[in-house]
């Protein structure tokens, strides 16, 4: 989509400080994070969220998901792996991404 903000990062066409690429998506840091570690994974291919995604896709990029927090240090340790999805999800940037978060200890509920 030309007017979404992650489909230019995963084109590299918006400068994002990137952890991992391949052929089907990237990883990179929140703007914003909301812990030591916080990155995004994002589907090259555009989807409006989780529903709108190939489920194999999605089973990819969790798979990803824990790689890449091998490689950030923090698979030891644990991370939360978040999916916000709409309005009441809390969805802001209408691209599937998936939240890889960790660095610190967290609590349950998160609201
Ligand atoms: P959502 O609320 O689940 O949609 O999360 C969107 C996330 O994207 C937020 O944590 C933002 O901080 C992050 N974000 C928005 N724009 C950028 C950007 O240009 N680079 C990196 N992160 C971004």
């Amino acid at each position: 989509m030309s007017d979404c903000i992650f489909c230019k990062i995963a084109a590299g066409e918006i400068p994002s400080n990137k952890v991992y690429e391949d052929d089907k998506m990237v990883a990179f840091k929140d703007l914003e994070p909301a812990a030591p570690v916080h990155v995004l994974l994002v589907p090259k291919t555009h989807a409006d969220n989780v529903m709108a995604a190939e489920p194999a896709l999605v089973g990819y990029m969790l798979g990803k998901a824990a790689e890449i927090a091998e490689k950030l240090g923090i698979k030891e340790s644990g991370f939360r792996l978040i999916i916000n999805t709409g309005k009441d999800g809390g969805q802001t940037v209408q691209h599937l991404h998936i939240h890889l978060i960790g660095g610190k200890a967290m609590g349950w509920p998160p609201f």
